[in-house]
């Protein structure tokens, strides 16, 4: 019987009203088909989840996996000389290093409650990347991190004619596949290091697809104001005037942005990926959320890659991001816990395409995680969706099942030995700091 699972007796917390009701949840084949008390077996794998928390699993809306490997090396940089130090590094990563920097990240996430990922690659070494993403059974939209202008000496850049070939030959060979949880997306790294033409004819593939339009958003202050001088249009303005922003694209950082262009993009129906960590630490500075959840905008949470953000915990993530517009503007009740769920769930399910995902109900597929709330740190039974938010972290998770199959129980990977998996990142990040 294939991922045929009973889990008995959970605490399943509703995000949509903050409540949270003792039951049983039945998965067939990935899917959840039945919730209720006291199920009875039809010969499902029993698991027992007495006292545990029950939410759905996270999505990650805006990462770069590889940088596993980067994490520590590249503290404390101002955004230009990071940008360089973190390219140079990633160029002269092998091929089994690269398959292990995403496999790490993967890994990472999942140790933490994400099941599903969206990430910005590169081409030169997508296979063993893919190899990565199919043996985690994680679920994954991947796109290439496409730019036609060179912003420093590290840049690779490509042609518009070779990131639309290259674009294509994903989808083609990986669009799809591993029992649907791969999907590719296109991923123009964003103005100024793309053309207009680069933008539109990614979108225009996109559009011909179905596929998602992934892109960073005026995320230095530097580069945007350059943008405006080039263009005479903001960043986010311009990208309206490009004929980019639609239900389908997603924009991550989104920072130095007027009140009109919020305007632009509620209207449009894009959604903005916040990634407060990697805007704080590199100094980014703060995008305008609570002004976008004002104006009904779609906001899901990233951790972005760890060369910048050094989180793959997305607890962590809606936690500076929640105090992160609370300070900023200066409401205490700017962006509650239930939001911040929906931000983890729900919204970034919506962005990424899928009608089944972001929330543990009949029909919606089973990527479903289990909270061990037996800590001295987590008291107060009544207050545990706020606790977790504002007093816990990602190792609060002890059971993460994606598409209805264990992959994390007990706090351990039941497909990888991270013994092996550690020593063996450890191998490659030794001396990783001579590669920059
Ligand atoms: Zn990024």
């Amino acid at each position: 019987m294939k991922n045929n699972i009973i889990i008995r007796r959970c605490d399943l917390a509703d995000i949509s009203n903050m409540s949270i009701t003792s039951c049983d949840i039945r998965i067939e084949d990935g899917i959840i088909t039945e919730i209720g008390s006291n199920l009875v077996p039809k010969g499902e794998e029993i698991l027992n989840a007495k006292g545990m928390l029950c939410i759905p699993a996270f999505t990650d809306a805006h990462t770069h996996l590889v940088q596993s490997l980067q994490k520590g090396c590249l503290d404390d940089l101002c955004i230009t000389d990071w940008l360089i130090k973190m390219l140079s590094t990633q160029h002269r990563l092998t091929e089994e290093e690269w398959y292990y920097g995403v496999l790490i990240g993967l890994l990472q996430g999942l140790r933490f409650g994400v099941t599903t990922f969206n990430e910005m690659t590169y081409f030169s070494y997508i296979d063993a990347v893919v190899q990565a993403y199919k043996d985690s059974d994680l679920r994954v939209t991947f796109g290439l991190g496409a730019t036609d202008i060179a912003e420093n000496q590290s840049t690779l850049t490509t042609s518009v004619e070779d990131a639309l070939q290259q674009a294509e030959i994903i989808y083609h060979k990986y669009h799809n596949t591993n029992h649907g949880l791969l999907r590719t997306s296109v991923a123009p790294q964003g103005l100024p290091a793309c053309t207009k033409e680069l933008m539109q004819g990614l979108k225009s593939f996109a559009k011909q697809k179905g596929l998602v339009f992934h892109t960073h958003l005026a995320e230095g202050k530097k580069e945007t104001e350059w943008v405006k001088h080039q263009t005479g249009y903001g960043e986010g303005e311009a990208l309206y005037r490009y004929g980019i922003l639609d239900a389908k694209t997603m924009l991550a950082h989104s920072i130095w942005l007027e009140d009109y262009e919020l305007d632009l993009i509620a209207e449009s129906g894009a959604t903005v990926v916040h990634c407060p960590s990697t805007n704080m630490k590199i100094s980014d500075g703060i995008p305008p959320i609570y002004k976008m959840l004002e104006r009904k905008v779609n906001v899901a949470f990233g951790c972005d890659g760890e060369a910048s953000s050094s989180n793959r915990d997305m607890i962590r993530e809606a936690r500076c991001g929640a105090y992160l517009q609370k300070v900023v503007s200066g409401k205490a009740q700017v962006m509650p816990v239930s939001t911040c769920y929906q931000m983890m769930t729900a919204n970034s399910a919506r962005a990424l395409g899928y009608d089944d995902l972001g929330k543990t109900r009949v029909g919606y597929r089973a990527d479903i995680l289990l909270l061990d709330m037996h800590d001295i740190s987590l008291l107060n039974k009544d207050c545990r969706l706020s606790n977790i938010i504002y007093a816990g972290t990602g190792l609060q998770v002890d059971t993460v099942l994606c598409n209805g199959k264990v992959l994390l129980k007990n706090k351990c990977f039941t497909c990888f030995d991270a013994e092996k998996i550690m020593a063996k990142g450890e191998q490659i990040v030794t001396g990783i700091y001579k590669r920059l």
